[in-house]
């Protein structure tokens, strides 16, 4: 049997389904595995952008810090200002920490390089405040090693310790609020404002290239989410159209016992095709049982069963009913032996066979008696029924090899009148012919 015929194989397709989702799944897992990372990138730059500008804003505050307390220092002379100034110059050292800080950011050498400007502008500064801090240290005769022993290192020129004490204490105020002091701490400001623009720019930058990652990869993560679903929608209306809906529609075939359509997955079309070929066997099985049961095997007509059968059925029409018996057929046998008899049967039945209508039921009854149902036959059509038979017998003395044989037949009519059925009634007709001495036919309505 053809195994090989009918559609794709759907097996093999849903291999090839099943090679694209797996691809699919392991990219859409990659993509949101790369975009959560990309979302962590996103986060950490805002993160390192926070801690960047409060470092760069600590710098400006320590700057303006000590800024504001040399000047407190050197306008009061409250020894307190100049120890919170040296507090911040040696211990909390804010300045220094802010730029630590910013030499820990990669790609921020420009900031830092900004912030260390700051730095060492702001420590050219600390040296004019600690001198001016110094100078008033003399002009308010306060001892410089209770505020700081680095203060109290610092020298004075000889033309500023030859200043009376209100003379220093001016030149010393002056120092920290000339121009010249002004100018530097703008220089500071600006350093540490452009650090901190530096670092907005490159954070933005960063952001920016973060966030059009993680948007190119949720855009990948989409379209796998979309392909996957095309894919198992594919696979399931290809299984309906290529399995199911051929199984639902042979159901409908199986119950009328019709062969099967093969259109479909091959897989199906092989299922198919073996319950077609059974099918086919079957019945064909079935008819030679059937043609055996109901068929007479040496002549091929309807045999006794069969007669039984179509009697039943015809009970109630209209019909004439032939009972045809050979003549002396034992002598035949006796004379020719039993195979020429068996082929004298043959032509018999084959020339009853040919001479009537296809309707017409011509069966073989017993050793040499025939029976011919002829359909829709009423008495008015006697004449007909005539006709059939001197045919019949005028094509059985046509010469051949065979011993020539004739016929007795008896005819009967469901609507003739008399006792018994219809068979019967030929019967009777029958024997009248045999009685009358053979070869020749007599109709029952004739003799009543
Ligand atoms: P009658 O004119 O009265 O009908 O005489 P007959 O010799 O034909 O007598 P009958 O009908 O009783 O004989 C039928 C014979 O048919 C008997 C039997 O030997 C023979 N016969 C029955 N079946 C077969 C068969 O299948 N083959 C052959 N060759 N002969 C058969
Ligand atoms: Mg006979």
């Amino acid at each position: 049997m053809e195994t090989k015929k009918g559609g794709a194989k759907i097996t093999s397709i849903y291999i090839w389904f099943m090679i694209f989702l797996v691809i699919a799944s392991v990219l859409l897992i990659y993509c949101s595995f790369r975009a959560e990372k990309s979302i962590g990138r996103m986060q950490e730059v805002t993160n390192e952008y926070i801690a960047g500008q409060s470092a760069i804003n600590e710098m400006r505050e320590a700057s303006d810090f000590l800024t504001e307390k040399s000047r407190s220092f050197i306008s009061t002379g409250d020894i307190e200002d100049g120890k919170m100034y040296y507090k911040e110059i040696e211990v909390d050292k804010r300045r220094e920490k802010s730029l630590e800080t910013m030499a820990g950011y990669e790609h921020e050498e420009e900031i830092y390089q900004s912030l260390k400007d700051a730095l060492d502008e702001s420590n050219s500064l600390a040296e004019i405040e600690c001198y001016a801090m110094r100078l008033a240290c003399e002009g308010y005769s306060v001892d410089p090693s209770d505020i700081s022993e680095d203060l109290a290192q610092v020298r004075l020129t000889a033309a500023d310790r030859a200043l009376s004490k209100s003379e220093q204490r001016i030149k010393a105020r002056g120092m920290v609020f000339d121009n010249n002091y002004d100018t530097m701490k703008d220089d500071i400001i600006t350093d540490v404002l452009g650090s901190l623009e530096k670092l907005l720019d490159g954070t933005h930058d960063e952001q920016v290239e973060a966030y059009e990652k993680t948007v190119a990869l949720t855009r990948t993560e989409h379209a796998m989410i979309v392909l996957i679903l095309i894919c198992m929608l594919a696979m399931v209306l290809l299984t309906a159209r290529k399995l199911i809906v051929p199984m639902r529609r042979s159901t409908g075939y199986i119950q009328n016992n019709e062969l099967l359509p093969t259109a479909g997955a091959r897989e199906y079309a092989y299922l198919a095709q073996t319950y077609n070929s059974m099918l086919e066997k079957t019945m064909k099985h079935h008819e030679e049982l059937s043609y055996e049961a109901t068929h007479d095997e040496l002549t091929g007509l309807y045999n006794r069963k069969m007669f039984e059968a179509k009697r039943e059925e015809l009970a109630d029409t209209d019909i004439a009913m032939l009972i045809i018996d050979i003549d002396r057929f034992k002598e035949v046998n006796d004379e020719n032996g039993h195979e020429i008899g068996d082929r004298v049967l043959k032509k018999v039945a084959d020339i009853l066979a040919s001479s009537f209508r296809l309707e017409d039921a011509v069966c073989r009854i017993g050793g040499d008696e025939f029976c011919v149902m002829m359909m829709q036959m009423t008495p008015e059509l006697k004449h007909v029924a005539k006709a059939k038979i001197d045919r019949v017998m005028d094509r059985l003395i046509v010469p051949d090899e065979l011993p020539k044989v004739t016929l007795s037949i008896g005819v009967a009519f469901s609507a003739d009148e008399g006792e018994g059925d219809l068979f019967a009634k030929a019967d009777a007709a029958l024997y009248a012919t045999k009685n009358a001495g053979r070869d020749g036919y007599t109709f029952y309505c004739d003799m009543v």
